[in-house]
């Protein structure tokens, strides 16, 4: 018995030195993919559910390792978060970012870009400084960017957190709370920092149309949301059903794969030119 839990240990051992080995890699590579033009932005729509408008997009990071293949977001940020590479990768998809939504404003005035920023990213001095270098240098409006930010681990992050986001509102830009309801983004959170947009998950919008649960957390969502003065953009919106119960909850924007997947620039490009000659 004695030996058989150590062969366990050491099974365990094994396998997360492997994955720490993984992780390491992953973390040296990023470096290199920001210099040598490994990554991407894809851009995915957000629609006016009132009004079947446009109203932006959110830009999602895509990275082509040489060797690797496409590794995706939902492994490289949480890599990227705990051994310090975000912020220079943040850097990078804000100025990206902002680069686009230039263009991207010639076809739609109103048009406003959501990226997605870490709680660390908060915590570095120089990224305001680059919002508004690169807001300044391509003749983009504060008030054109949302940033996306999901609610930090710790308690005491929060207090510097609330300092920091007043650096981004005298800015002028806009702040969203991201995956909202996961147990991340709590309605502490929500009521303590004021944000201007509040979104849902999509783990609660991908089968709504089944989900009683679902839907009493939606509508939920959208009266908390509405009771302090936020809009609300459902993520994850798949088909008609889903659509039309999330309008009649009030809920302002959809995103999701039955307007579009992300796309790459030029094809969103293409994608707002054709949506509005229909
Ligand atoms: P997120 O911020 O919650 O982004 C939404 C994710 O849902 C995206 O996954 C998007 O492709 C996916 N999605 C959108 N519509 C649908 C749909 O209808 N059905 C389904 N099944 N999925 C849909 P993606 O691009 O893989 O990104 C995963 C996560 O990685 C993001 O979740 C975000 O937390 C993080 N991420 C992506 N880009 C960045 C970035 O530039 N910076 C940071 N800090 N995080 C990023
Ligand atoms: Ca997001
Ligand atoms: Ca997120
Ligand atoms: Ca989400």
């Amino acid at each position: 018995e004695k030996r058989l839990q150590g062969e366990r240990w050491r099974m365990f051992d094994l396998e997360s030195a492997r994955l720490s080995e993984q992780r390491l890699l992953i973390a040296a590579s990023l470096k290199l993919a920001i210099e040598e033009d490994q990554l991407n932005l894809h851009f995915q729509p957000q629609i006016c559910l009132e009004t079947g408008d446009i109203v932006g997009c959110e830009a999602l990071l895509r990275w082509h390792h040489p060797a690797l293949g496409a590794i995706g977001p939902d492994t490289f940020i949480p890599i990227a978060e705990s051994s310090g590479v975000i912020n220079q990768l943040t850097e990078w998809v804000v100025a990206k970012g902002i680069e686009w939504q230039a263009r991207f404003c010639e076809l739609i005035p109103e048009h406003v870009i959501s990226i997605n920023i870490s709680a660390k990213d908060l915590l570095n001095k120089d990224l305001p400084v680059l919002f508004i270098t690169k807001l300044n240098e391509l003749g983009v409006s504060a008030d054109s960017v949302m940033l996306e930010l999901t609610e930090s681990a710790t308690l005491e992050e929060s207090k510097n957190i609330k300092i920091t986001l007043d650096d981004y509102r005298l800015i002028g830009v806009k702040l969203a709370i991201d995956d909202f309801g996961t147990g991340y983004s709590s309605l502490a959170y929500l009521s303590q920092l004021g944000f201007d947009e509040v979104k849902i998950d999509k783990q609660f919008v991908l089968n709504l149309a089944f989900s009683l649960n679902d839907q009493s957390i939606c509508k939920a969502t959208c009266d908390i949301a509405k009771t302090l003065g936020a809009k609300v953009v459902a993520e994850g919106i798949e088909d008609p059903q889903s659509l039309a119960i999330l309008q009649r909850y009030g809920c302002q924007i959809g995103q999701g794969y039955y307007f579009s997947k992300p796309l790459e620039a030029d094809d969103y490009l293409l994608w707002i030119k054709n949506f509005k000659s229909v």
